[in-house]
This record gives C-alpha cells, sequence and structure tokens, in this order.
C-alpha cells in the first residue's frame, strides 16, 4: 500500500514542514486526502465523498460512466 508523503505548507513562517501523514490521491476527483478517510481498493484510493457519491449513483444516471471509467483504472494498474 502506497502513501504520499505530503510535505504541507504550514501558514507560519518557517516554510515547509514534514509531516508523517499518508495522503493518498483520490482517482476519481484527484484530491490528496488522509488515507484513512476514504476507502482502498488494491493500490488505489477512493476518497470517503466520492464513495458516498458512487455508492449513490444510479446505473442509468448520466455521471455512471464515469466512475466506472475511473474505477478500471484500478486494474489496468493493477495488471500492469
Ligand atoms: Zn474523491
Amino acid at each position: 500500500m502506497k502513501g504520499i508523503m505530503l510535505l504541507s505548507l504550514q501558514g507560519k513562517k518557517g516554510g515547509w514542514v514534514m509531516h508523517e501523514e499518508a495522503m493518498c490521491n483520490c482517482i476519481v476527483c484527484g484530491e490528496l486526502k488522509p488515507h484513512d478517510q476514504g476507502l482502498r481498493i488494491v493500490t488505489e484510493f477512493i476518497c470517503g465523498s466520492c464513495e458516498r457519491e458512487m455508492v449513490q449513483t444510479d446505473v442509468l444516471d448520466e455521471k455512471y460512466p464515469f466512475y466506472v471509467h475511473q474505477m478500471r483504472q484500478i486494474w489496468i494498474h493493477k495488471n500492469a
């Protein structure tokens, strides 16, 4: 399971501070989210809000093909 060790800029002077917080790139919305606020599938990550949206999306919804497309990346990565 890979996480990204994020260098996050603090609001104070002093610049970059290393955080030991694992951040994951959500494959659906592309945002970095804390790894514990989402769902891991194989090596990929879906954040909590996207997960909820996907669960609520009907197969007939126009957004559904988008989610399927994003999810397919997981299997492509897995088989690469
Ligand atoms: Zn997301």
